[in-house]
């Protein structure tokens, strides 16, 4: 435990148990350790052509712990309950998970339901995560909070605006100032009142790497002069009371409680600034950021940990909000965090198994019987011997580096055969082991595409404690990097969480050699090819045909609808319709039930890009009840 540091990323949901093995502590608590479950009983169960109804399923393998994710949101809203008591706060705690993280039905269909007694809500950034977001909230609390942000068409907003009618406590973020005229038009059409939020590009900015996104030249919200441009227009349309929400998001991962500190406080005062210009505010919304500490070093300079426990973000929150509120005479408003990687990141581990290693080391005991030494090798053997003898290892090095070049030149020109050659690689790695020059590393092929399964760590480098899940009471005796069975030199993954370019490793026997991937519930899963549910794009094969310039379209695939996407995460769309159809009829006239639901079907099949203005067919809107 202490080589792979599990006390230090893992607590309080992962231990070395007696066996050696990886223990899972689902309900945080290292007390009950009755409840402990072995993670490699789980694969091997899982595993077993004979369990499982005959299911025998292959690796690499999700295992998800739906209490470790009722924990995490437990722990959570206790941590800002606790500082909301202690600074005397006059509001309370309201989250929302943003579905991006994880889309997967299993885990958003939980949060709704483990997070219903604190009105914990969804955040959706795209209309497939709206359409998804709409339908589990049908059944959870109905204070909970739907956020729509993300870029907005026509369609997404008439989407969220029907969420409203549908009873559902949504609040459509302004990402972009056109965003607002759309909203005044389609909600004077629908004859909805809105509530409306702002998102505000920070002065505050994060220097990680996910602070890409933060401060003045950020890609998302709006800046000083266009806050103030939306409040104009919204008083003008005789909306300024729909304004009610004031969302940042600084980036994920925040080092410090120092930086998250500064960012909430500046959110704070044009919070209090919006409440003099004569918005109605309620809520203000900070975003993501809460971070992870994947290495256990609990260090605020890397990108990989986080200098702070959930009770010190949830205090530093509370603590700059009310100072800020307070000096201002502000009514203190309800916080709402919309906390990904801190939910969803430890709910599930990968795992995955070492199906066989490459070995650097060629055989290099049988070099100096072997019969291949011979000739002018033998004589470069001597050489070595008297250097070796001497106790001048540098120089031991240089020449067993030069004897290998000359080698492999001489293998190259048909002088050397590749017996010569392996007993001189082995002669080699030999002599870099006894002078200590480093240990020989080796390939371990694991049967998982990286970028599929762990896109992150080739896209962005990032670094997940990845250890064997058993095994980890015998003193690892081989230094490996992993190698993935996609024919793609990327695919590997040779950092890890000690800083080092290996990983101590044993050797694979028979049995099979199971490795696990921890930390990995947040954005690697939704990532692997369907961020935000955007899915692919249309394909079109193009060839060219007689005549000038001319080609013809031989071939043209549309890219996957709504309801396809959501399908990968094994939601239901047509049970997801019928659910929201039948709300449709219990919150609205029969006629305007029929036309929301065909506007609803519409969404459902068309692809979850943004659509042009032009072809938005206003016709899908229903009038008003
Ligand atoms: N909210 C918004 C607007 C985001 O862009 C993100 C992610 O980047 C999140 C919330 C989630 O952030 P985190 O995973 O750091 O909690």
């Amino acid at each position: 435990a202490a080589l792979y540091n599990v006390d230090g990323w893992g607590g309080p949901y992962f231990a070395v148990n007696a066996a050696g093995n990886i223990s899972v502590r689902s309900h945080g608590s290292a007390t009950l350790s009755h409840q402990e479950i072995d993670l490699l009983k789980i694969v091997k169960k899982a595993s077993d052509p004979k369990s499982l109804g005959g299911l025998g399923l292959q690796l690499p393998l999700i295992v998800r712990f739906p209490d470790v994710l009722k924990n995490r949101l437990e722990c959570l809203q206790s941590a800002f309950d606790y500082a909301i008591q202690s600074e005397g706060y006059g509001s309370h705690y309201q989250g929302v998970y943003p579905v991006k993280c994880n889309q997967d039905r299993f885990v958003v269909e939980d949060i709704v339901k483990f997070g219903s007694p604190f009105r914990f809500g969804l955040e959706a950034g795209s209309k497939p995560e709206l359409l998804l977001a709409m339908s589990c909230l049908c059944k959870g609390n109905p204070d909970a909070l739907l956020i729509c942000n993300g870029f907005k068409d026509a369609e997404y907003i008439s989407l969220a605006l029907v969420a409203n009618k549908l009873a559902l406590n949504t609040v459509i973020v302004l990402e972009q100032e056109e965003e607002v005229d759309l909203i005044v038009d389609l909600s004077k059409k629908l004859c909805i009142k809105p509530v409306i939020g702002l998102r505000a590009k920070l002065r505050t900015k994060h220097s990680g790497h996910f602070g890409g996104t933060s401060g003045e030249k950020g890609k998302f919200g709006l800046t000083t002069a266009q806050i103030l441009r939306v409040v104009k227009k919204l008083d003008l349309a005789g909306m300024l009371d729909c304004l009610q929400l004031l969302h940042f998001h600084i980036g994920s991962q925040i080092p410090s409680t120092a930086l998250l500190a500064d960012g909430v406080g500046e959110a704070a005062q044009i919070y209090c600034e919006l409440v003099r210009l004569g918005a109605n505010m309620r809520v203000i919304d900070i975003g993501g950021g809460l971070g992870i500490d994947y290495d256990g070093s609990k260090s605020c300079d890397s990108d990989i940990s986080v200098g702070y426990s959930l009770e010190e973000y949830a205090a530093a929150v509370v603590h700059a909000v009310k100072c800020v509120c307070d000096r201002r005479s502000v009514k203190n408003p309800v916080i709402c965090s919309e906390s990904g990687r801190a939910i969803v990141s430890h709910q599930s581990i990968l795992v995955f198994e070492a199906v066989g290693t490459s070995s650097t080391v060629g055989g290099a005991s049988s070099v100096f019987s072997s019969p291949y030494l011979a000739g002018d090798l033998s004589e470069d053997y001597r050489f070595l011997s008297e250097a070796a003898f001497g106790g001048d290892y540098e120089r031991c090095l240089v020449y067993t580096e030069e004897l290998k070049e000359r080698c492999v030149e001489q293998f190259k020109q048909g002088m050397v055969c590749m017996e010569q050659l392996a007993a001189v690689d082995g002669l080699c790695e030999l002599v870099r082991k006894a002078v200590g020059a480093g240990e020989s590393v080796r390939r371990y092929h694991v049967n998982l595409s990286v970028f599929t399964s762990i896109p992150d760590a080739w896209g962005i480098e990032q670094v997940f404690p990845i250890i064997p899940i058993h095994r980890l009471d015998e003193k690892p005796s081989v230094r490996g990097i992993l190698s993935d069975l996609t024919c793609d030199s990327d695919g590997k993954i040779d950092k890890f969480i000690n800083g080092e370019s290996s990983l101590p490793l044993h050797e694979v026997d028979g049995g099979g050699y199971y490795l696990g991937m921890f930390l990995g519930g947040a954005y690697e899963e939704a990532l692997g090819g369907f961020h935000n549910l955007f899915g692919g794009p249309s394909v079109v094969r193009v060839s060219q045909s007689d005549g000038p310039h001319s080609f013809a379209v031989t071939r043209a695939v549309p890219g996957p609808s709504c309801g396809d996407v959501l399908r990968v995460m094994q939601h239901q769309p047509e049970l997801m319709f019928e659910t929201l159809k039948h709300r449709a009829y219990e919150y609205v006239s029969q006629d305007n039930a029929a036309v929301l639901a065909s506007g609803l079907a519409r969404t459902f099949d068309r692809m979850p890009y943004l659509v042009p203005l032009s072809s938005f067919d206003e016709a899908a809107l229903p009038a008003s009840d």
